[in-house]
């Protein structure tokens, strides 16, 4: 099994991402805070940057062959892209985040006017801090009017998978992976080290 270590200190990211990997052969794994504590400062301007930001600050702590970070969040059209890479920071807990976004899509009645996306950007370095490869998942979708479904996290209850008419949150663990931005973002950066590194 070849250790990644994931620059999250998101326990369910983890969990998730390891539920896509370990066929792979690939499992993801806290960075170790022993020595130096993982505190990235996610003052980047994208996802991609803050992605980035992630992995260096993994690979600081050390301890691994590979680093790899995600950085990901909810763009809503309605919001000119709001909250984007301040998904988590939209209100200062999960349960806020989702109430701030109902409120301020109130006057949105119509679900064509709820259009979102979810976004994902994984950065992969190597043991000195080499990019070694990007990849980017998205999934579409719309914001409920209500919360519905209880699996999940974050904006999970509020966001409508296209397609599928059920919020994320009412999905199975393999439906999310299957349908979601760091499902798709996850399973071509292991197609990529499948070809590359193992
Ligand atoms: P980060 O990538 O860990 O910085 O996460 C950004 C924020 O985006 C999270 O705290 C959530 O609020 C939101 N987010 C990212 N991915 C998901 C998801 O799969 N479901 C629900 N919310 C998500």
């Amino acid at each position: 099994m070849l250790k990644i270590i994931l620059g999250t200190q998101n326990e369910h990211k983890i969990y998730e991402m390891n539920l896509i990997s370990k066929p792979y052969g690939i499992e993801f794994e806290m960075p170790d805070t022993k020595n130096k504590a993982f505190n990235p400062i996610e003052n980047g301007e994208t996802f991609e940057e803050n992605s980035y930001i992630k992995a260096h600050a993994a690979y600081e702590c050390g301890g691994g062959e590979l680093y790899l970070a995600d950085d990901s969040g909810l763009c809503v059209d309605y919001l000119d892209g709001a909250p984007g890479i301040k998904s988590a920071r939209f209100a200062d807990t999960a349960e806020h985040r989702i109430e701030k976004l109902l409120d301020v899509m109130k006057e949105a009645k119509n679900p064509h006017e709820r259009t979102a996306h979810f976004e994902c950007h994984l950065v992969l370095l190597d043991n000195k801090g080499n990019v070694l490869n990007k990849t980017k998942g998205v999934c579409k979708g719309e914001i409920a009017f209500e919360k519905k479904g209880s699996n999940g996290f974050g904006y999970d209850p509020v966001f409508i998978v296209e397609k599928l008419n059920k919020t994320m949150a009412e999905l199975t663990e393999d439906e999310k992976n299957l349908h979601s931005h760091r499902g798709k973002a996850l399973s071509d950066m292991l197609v990529w080290l499948k070809h590359n590194y193992l």
